[in-house]
């Protein structure tokens, strides 16, 4: 069970800081606590005392999200809901509606929020292949001398390993910017254990422009998590397959190149076995949802992966 004595809700950065600094050493920071609570469940972390929770989902500019033909803000405590809800976004970010369909279940993704999911940084962390699938860039802020100074780095530098991130101590991930991208197909393909409340072992997010005619790829972004000690972009695979054709030979050709980077000990020969077959149907359906022409993909591959 997690106590604490108090739980601080502020309003704004300035406020959040100067708890910060007041409990040094005697605070957590959450935000939805959905990977908070379960780490301090009887059995994982035990019974666990933290004097002062710092609860950053009030804070005005942590909600703030705003959409540019370009860029797409999002506010750190931005819950993972809202890819459900808000069609603008969603049709910015095109694989994230499809992560959120598939994140746990309506209650948890009240709660859950893409600043939590990118801190906690598990490598079955769904929201953050998709963001790295959008060039995603954190902003970091903190407190020094009064003054709140902020600084931005790359999402996949900012995630260093399994639970480990570029964080500094009484830093706060403020928002994440990245890249709009309307007129794309996305895909979100995942497994892991269970049927229900699934947490990834593998998770791929896809997305793929076409020429006018959806004949060609224009553009084409795989990230894929679950596979080493952090999400990672599949560059080769995305060089390939730009501006080459839809069909299904090169589908099939991309979808061998992935398997030598499983890195993760665990379960590698199943690993290798589900990346061959998502990269196959992330490109599937994530072209069939940019307006790839019927005649492109075989009905034999749509039938055996879509
Ligand atoms: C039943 C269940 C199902 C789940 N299913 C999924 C799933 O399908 N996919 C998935 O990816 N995850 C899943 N999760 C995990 C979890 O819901 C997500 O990782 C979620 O996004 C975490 O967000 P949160 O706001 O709840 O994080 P919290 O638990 O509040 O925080 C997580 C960590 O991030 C830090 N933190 C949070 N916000 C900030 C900030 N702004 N600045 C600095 N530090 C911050 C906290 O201090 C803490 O260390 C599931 C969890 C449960 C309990």
């Amino acid at each position: 069970m997690l106590t604490c004595d108090d739980y601080i809700t502020p309003a704004s950065l300035d406020e959040a800081f100067d708890a910060m600094a007041a409990h040094r050493s005697h605070y957590r920071i959450v935000a939805g606590a959905t990977d908070t609570l379960p780490w301090a469940r009887e059995g994982r972390a035990g019974d666990v005392h933290i004097p002062v929770l710092i609860d950053v989902t009030k804070i005005h500019e942590l909600l703030h999200i705003s959409v540019g033909d370009k860029r797409v803000r999002l506010g750190a405590a931005t819950p993972i809901q809202r890819f459900l809800d808000d069609t603008n976004l969603a049709r910015s970010l095109p694989a994230m509606p499809r992560c959120a369909v598939w994140f746990a279940d309506d209650q948890i993704r009240a709660q859950a929020t893409i600043g939590g999911n990118i801190v906690n940084a598990s490598p079955a962390a769904d929201a953050t292949p998709c963001l790295i699938a959008h060039e995603a860039e954190v902003e970091l802020a903190k407190k020094s001398g009064g003054k709140i100074t902020r600084r931005r780095m790359k999402l996949d530098q900012f995630v260093t390993g399994p639970n480990r991130t570029e964080l500094e101590e009484g830093e706060l991930l403020v928002g994440v910017e990245c890249d709009a991208l309307p007129g794309c197909g996305g895909s979100f393909e995942k497994v892991g254990h269970r049927r229900s409340l699934v947490i990834s072992l593998v998770c791929l997010a896809t997305l793929v422009k076409l020429d006018g005619k959806g004949r060609y790829i224009e553009d084409v972004r795989l990230s894929i998590a679950g596979i080493g000690p952090k999400p990672l972009r599949l560059n080769e695979i995305e060089n390939f397959l730009r501006r080459g054709p839809v069909s299904a030979e090169r589908f099939n050709q991309a979808a061998d190149m992935p398997v030598s980077l499983v890195a993760s000990r665990t379960r590698q020969e199943y690993r290798r076995e589900v990346v061959r077959g998502f990269v196959l149907r992330g490109l599937i359906n994530a072209a069939r949802a940019a307006g790839a022409k019927p005649d492109t993909l075989t009905p034999e591959l749509e039938a055996a992966y879509a």
